[in-house]
């Protein structure tokens, strides 16, 4: 996890989002987005701070923030989820995923993720002594080989991790891949674990959690968050849903990792979740048509853009550009077109980065001016 002079790596997003301030570029790197979320849900972190919810919150979260939660699983779902034993409030998705792999793993299990793969799945399966094997995610669609995907996952697996929709690739995940996830976990007695963080962000396909498939739930844990529903990264409210005894196993390292998280944004998070199936759609709506702009100026700035089913980033291929090192295109963009992206070799290991090295992501979760500018800027490079 240290960089060969024994400094501390910057994750990509940390190094992306200070070019951007250093250059005054336009920041479609890191994915957080640039205006508030709803305003009932503002409102209620400041009801819960004035009423004095400032203290440590019980070790499992809120009761409201898990009955909320497993309402959320019944409403969206259809799912049955006990908010007593079967929910845990997290720091984010992030401390969900790495709990539930530090309790999962003994040194040398097999996790298998797809690639590209978020960051943090390299950098937790590290840290839990885990191995990883990955399964390349291929173009046009961004999507597995089924047969790769059974000779990955072998009784050396402990977890399938997957992420549904995925980042960075915008890929949203069909019902043939995930009942293939369910079978080879079940044959190879594997834990699915299942980071579902975009949950709510697609693009006129239906999202299926993998936990809803006939005997996944037993086998699975469910990882979600706040921040990208309710616009609200910085307050790091996640969850975990899972059988009683995985989330005691979850809780159990939880516990020392950060004890308890975030008090007074628990029931603030609740009055998200408790909001209209309006508010729902009307988010992904709008990142539909911030999509379109950005995917359009892209293209005619001469990209070949991927576009995404889900999440709030797309793929942009610089090659018909003439750029093949898009790590280096990322470092040039702010003086060339004074826009931030990020590379999508950062997400990848060394074989797959280099068949991906002219790929660059960029972030769409901005509002619209923003997005007009970066479009008009970028224009400069064809
Ligand atoms: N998983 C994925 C795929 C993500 O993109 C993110 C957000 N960057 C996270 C997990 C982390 O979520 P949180 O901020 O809730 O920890
Ligand atoms: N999930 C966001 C992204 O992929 C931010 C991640 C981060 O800053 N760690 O850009």
């Amino acid at each position: 996890l240290l960089a060969p002079d024994g400094s501390i790596a910057s994750t990509i997003f940390a190094e992306m989002s200070a070019l951007a301030q250093r250059t005054g570029a336009i920041n479609l790197g890191q994915g957080f987005p640039d205006e508030d979320g709803p305003a009932e849900v503002l409102e209620a972190a400041r009801a819960a701070i004035a009423d004095g919810v400032n203290q440590y919150p019980p070790g499992r979260g809120l009761s409201v923030l898990r009955e909320a939660v497993a309402e959320h699983q019944r409403r969206f779902y259809g799912l049955e989820v006990d908010p007593e034993t079967e929910v845990l409030v997290t720091a984010g998705a992030t401390e969900a995923l790495a709990a539930t792999l530090l309790a999962l793993l003994e040194p040398g299990d097999e996790v298998v993720t797809f690639e590209p793969y978020y960051d943090a799945y390299g950098g937790v399966i590290a840290l839990a002594g885990g191995v990883h094997r990955t399964v390349p995610l291929r173009r046009p669609g961004f999507q597995p080989d089924l047969d790769e995907l059974r000779s990955a996952v072998t009784d050396r697996t402990r977890v399938i991790l997957i992420n549904n929709p995925h980042n960075p690739t915008g890929a949203v995940f069909d019902r043939a891949t995930l009942e293939l996830v369910v079978e080879l976990a079940e044959r190879h007695d594997a834990v699915i674990v299942t980071d579902e963080v975009y949950e709510h962000l697609t693009f006129g396909v239906r999202h299926i959690p993998v936990a809803t498939l006939p005997g996944a739930a037993e086998r699975t844990v469910t990882i979600s968050s706040a921040g990208k529903t309710f616009s609200t990264t910085g307050w790091k409210i996640g969850w975990a849903i899972s059988t009683p005894e995985l989330i005691t196993a979850v809780l159990a390292v939880k516990q020392f990792l950060t004890y308890v998280n975030g008090a007074p944004f628990q029931p603030a998070i609740a009055a998200g979740l408790a909001l209209p199936d309006a508010y729902y759609a009307d988010v992904a709506s709008t990142l539909q048509g911030k999509r379109d702009l950005l995917a359009a100026g892209l293209e005619a700035a001469g990209f070949e853009v991927t576009r995404p089913d889900g999440t709030y980033f797309v793929v942009a291929d610089a090659a018909p550009l003439g750029y093949r090192d898009g790590a280096q295109l990322c470092r040039d963009l702010p003086g060339l077109a004074g826009v931030v992206g990020v590379p999508i070799s950062a997400f990848c290991g060394p074989g797959l980065a280099a068949e991906y090295s002219s790929l660059v992501r960029f972030a769409f979760c901005k509002r619209v001016p923003v997005l007009e500018r970066a479009v008009a800027q970028l224009s400069a490079l064809s």
